[in-house]
């Protein structure tokens, strides 16, 4: 599932590629991919003509901010678990699972190709407030990388909470856009175990886990991305990270610090991969 460092991938891409240039035509090979308007032909309405002036990113939603003449709404997309949207000639042959296509000039398109087909999409008009179409958009924390989500504030969300601080990591309403990979590589990060209660966290180890969550996300950028969920960038280029992982995906593979075997479990319906060494 595509989490903050590839959704950001996504963004920068989108950012350099499909910006300043009018949509020309609007396919939706797969209606329910539309969470918003339900009626297609509004959707097409809203987009045709108008240009993306620039595409931001709120937790894992990709929001592009539309212009014509003058403001134009917002197109929404969320790639939920296998979503990729893609930059290509309109001649390229289709996917099997392209869902929707926004053609532009020259010949080329913004193809969206979902296998599991939870990703979704949102055409909010102008005059329309965004959060109230995208409602997701009003239960996400703060982003990592904002002055909000300070050690003050992260200390303050884990007091009195009785869950594991994994399954609290993965909580968008306390962190926005950690997800299944980056929270187990920023616990093992940290040396502290997933299934430990929240509220019995030391101060210390709040510290280096709120440190490790920065630092696992922004390196994850920086390389582009992972590649374990088969992540794509725009042009169909797959990230690096998983030669650098940690822990995730490494069940049995030696530890990369003290050579013992990691450990993969469930917790919370979820995969959970550590260290018994390392992390306690
Ligand atoms: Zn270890």
């Amino acid at each position: 599932m595509p989490e903050l460092p590839e959704v950001e991938t996504v963004r920068r891409g989108l950012n350099n590629l499909t910006t300043k240039q009018p949509i020309q035509k609007v396919e939706v090979l797969l209606p329910r991919t539309l969470a918003y308007p339900p009626n297609l032909e509004q959707f097409e309405q809203g987009l045709i003509g108008v240009a993306i002036a620039h595409w931001y990113r709120r937790g894992k939603y990709l929001l592009a901010q539309l212009e014509s003449e003058q403001s134009a709404g917002w197109l929404g997309v969320h790639l939920r678990m296998t979503g990729q949207l893609l930059w290509l000639s309109q001649d390229c042959p289709l996917q099997k699972h392209t869902r929707i296509r926004l053609l532009f000039p020259h010949n080329q398109e913004l193809r969206f190709v979902d296998t599991r087909t939870f990703g979704k999409f949102w055409y909010v008009p102008p005059e329309i407030e965004i959060q109230s179409i995208i409602t997701g958009l009003q239960k996400l924390g703060p982003e990592p990388f904002a002055a909000e989500f300070s050690l003050e504030y992260f200390a303050h969300q884990l007091s009195n909470r009785r869950r594991h601080i994994k399954t609290l990591l993965l909580d968008q309403s306390i962190v926005a856009g950690i997800g299944n990979i980056y929270a187990d590589e920023a616990l093992f990060k940290s040396g502290i175990l997933p299934n430990l209660v929240a509220v019995n966290l030391t101060q210390i180890q709040i510290k280096r886990l709120h440190q490790a969550i920065i630092d696992v996300l922004q390196t994850s950028i920086n390389q582009g991305g992972t590649t374990f969920s088969d992540f794509l960038d725009l042009l169909g280029v797959s990230g690096n990270y998983g030669d650098t992982a940690l822990v995730y995906g490494r069940k049995g593979e030696p530890c990369r610090l003290c050579n013992t075997p990691i450990e993969k479990t469930k917790l919370g319906g979820r995969s959970t991969h550590f260290c018994p060494s390392c992390q306690s």
